[in-house]
């Protein structure tokens, strides 16, 4: 029996950190069951087709409001015990208040139809954060147009400084807390390594499971390495990636993922927790580019025990195609790709990665 208990921001605007207030959060050993592992399911960024610019209305939207952009990922996704994607845009109908343009070439900006969030329910997403650089586009507009229609449906985020910071949801009994930091403006700040800590702590007593998603790290194709340093991208602070999933898991987070850089990264095995660096881009068949490794699209899956500890998991390869969304890759290209990456960045963690994308522990 799958129930939400707290989709963040709750029914009457209370705040933050609604944590659960049943027993389920409380008596551990007497009355719960709980299975010995759990599988957690993560993806990168999804924007799922765009409204803006408005003089080509209609042409960055897919086929039948989006109803089949996940169908090749939705057994994947609605099988884990608990799934998550980083929600790279605004669900808004009408102007909303714009980022001011500053480079017309890069001037990027998404607004989603309202109504798509259904196909984020049919894919069996849990969760969706959405501390990013893309929750700014449309203003305060956007941002309460996109917690809204996220909680009328039910479907849990985070990510709002002081407003959404993190969401619990219950799985085969299980409370899963999870929130997303972010750079830009009204995010839980990635650059703040306190604020990351705070937030991480805040879910320990609450939650069996914690995870951590974070929006971080320089964008495209020259950065898919992690650096082991702050990191900066268009004058923006974008965040020392290692430094936040280290810090998050010593705080007490059990899984780490990140997103960001449009492209996959490295992942790691740290004191026995997963960190994935990047996902990359997940759903963007518009608007973004898919071409080359910035089309690869993977579904993260881990198995934790109860102590939020690796057990195991698979790297689920896709390639995004325009207008199509994340297709079956028989090559396992982002698999084998994440694999290089760790390989060159983190030789000394043992963590394996097989040519199918089975994760296992050396
Ligand atoms: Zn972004």
């Amino acid at each position: 029996m799958a129930m939400a208990l707290t989709a963040c921001g709750g029914s009457a605007e209370r705040g933050y950190d609604s944590a659960p207030t049943d027993s389920t959060a409380t008596d551990t050993t007497t009355r719960r069951q709980l299975p010995p592992t759990v599988t957690i399911a993560f993806t990168g960024d999804i924007m799922m087709g765009t409204t803006f610019p408005d003089s080509i209305h209609g042409t960055h939207l897919p086929a039948d409001d989006g109803k089949h952009i996940f169908d090749d990922v939705r057994e994947v996704i609605s099988g884990a015990t608990f799934a998550g994607g980083n929600l790279e845009g605004s669900f808004l109908e009408g102007p909303g208040k714009r980022r001011p343009m500053t480079n017309p070439r890069t001037y990027f900006i998404f607004r989603m139809p309202p109504k798509y969030v259904n196909n984020l329910l049919e894919a069996g997403y849990d969760f969706v954060g959405i501390a990013n650089n893309h929750i700014n586009d449309f203003g305060e507009p956007g941002r309460a147009s996109t917690m809204k229609t996220l909680r009328d449906t039910g479907l849990a985020h985070a990510g709002l400084k002081g407003r959404c910071e993190t969401a619990y949801v219950e799985r085969d009994g299980v409370v899963f807390g999870i929130a997303q930091v972010g750079h830009g403006d009204n995010n839980v700040d990635v650059n703040d390594l306190d604020e990351v800590r705070r937030v991480v702590k805040n879910m320990r007593d609450s939650a069996d499971i914690v995870i951590l998603s974070f929006h971080g790290g320089a964008e495209g194709g020259a950065h898919t390495h992690v650096p082991h340093k702050a990191e900066t991208y268009v004058g923006e602070q974008r965040g020392n990636v290692e430094q936040v999933a280290h810090a998050a898991i010593d705080a007490g987070a059990d899984v780490v993922f990140g997103h960001g850089p449009h492209v996959v990264r490295a992942a790691e095995l740290y004191k026995d927790h997963i960190i994935f660096y990047s996902l990359g881009n997940f759903c963007t068949p518009y608007r973004m580019g898919i071409g080359g490794i910035t089309g690869h699209a993977p579904v993260a899956v881990v198995e934790v025990d109860m102590n939020g500890k690796f057990v195991g998991g698979k790297i689920h390869s896709f390639l995004q195609a325009r207008g199509k969304g994340p297709l079956k890759d028989p090559t396992n290209a982002a698999a084998r790709q994440i694999r290089s990456l760790s390989l060159q960045d983190f030789p000394s963690s043992p963590l394996l990665i097989a040519d199918d994308g089975t994760l296992s522990r050396r």
